[in-house]
């Protein structure tokens, strides 16, 4: 097995380090010390196809094999871990579920705005008394109508003041643990945006 970088990789690598440099760095110890969120950080990223890194070119993606997009967050972590967070959320645990689990509708319709930065994405999993055991949650989703009605309450959501686009994971089933979650369709994400 091979493990150098490949040239495509030495490139990422590159044009993301001179990005964080430049952009990040100089701003990142401010940044952590204000509660102002760094739209215009997050609109350059998006320019350079970092918002939505392994989404598949044809939903608007960059297409980046694993060990780029592992060289992106090393060189966005090195300048600020912050940013970073709000990156790596946005790809990882927005566009993810979309790309593995959501319909071609949904496809569609969210992940060419996750990727161009026109939406940012935020994932509400954890709740005041459920932390690592995310699997006893209790937000509950009903169907009202012809939409999906919430109940419930997220803490710690990264991007959630900003966001547009909510992946809210919620019990649609009376079962405990994890088989209540979503029963009806076991890989149905609820989209709000
Ligand atoms: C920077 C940051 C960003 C985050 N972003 C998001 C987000 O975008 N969306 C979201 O939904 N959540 C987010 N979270 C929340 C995160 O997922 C939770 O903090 C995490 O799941 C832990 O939950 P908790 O804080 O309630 O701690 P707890 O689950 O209460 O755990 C407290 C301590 O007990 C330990 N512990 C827990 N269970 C056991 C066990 N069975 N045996 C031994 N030890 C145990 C843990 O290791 C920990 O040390 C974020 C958290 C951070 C820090």
């Amino acid at each position: 097995m091979d493990f150098q970088l490949t040239d495509e990789h030495r490139m990422i690598q590159a044009t993301v380090r001179e990005f964080a440099t430049k952009e990040i760095l100089p701003r990142a110890a401010a940044l952590d010390h204000s509660p102002t969120f760094p739209a215009e950080i997050i609109q350059k990223a998006a320019a350079l196809g970092l918002m939505g890194m392994i989404v598949p070119e044809r939903y608007g993606g960059a297409g980046v094999d694993a060990v780029g997009y592992v060289l992106v967050h090393e060189e966005l972590a090195r300048a600020s871990a912050g940013v970073q967070t709000i990156i790596t959320v946005n790809n990882s645990l927005v566009c993810d579920p979309i790309v593995y689990f959501g319909t071609e509708e949904q496809k569609r319709r969210y992940l060419p705005r996750l990727c161009s930065g026109a939406s940012l994405g935020c994932y509400c999993l954890t709740e005041p008394a459920h932390g690592s055991d995310a699997m006893s949650l209790q937000a509950s989703a009903r169907r009202d109508g012809g939409e999906w009605s919430l109940r419930g309450t997220k803490v710690f959501v990264t991007n959630g003041v900003e966001a547009d686009v909510c992946i809210v994971y919620a019990r649609t089933g009376p079962e405990p643990g994890a088989r209540g979650i979503s029963k009806e369709t076991r890989h149905q994400v609820f989209l709000h945006g």
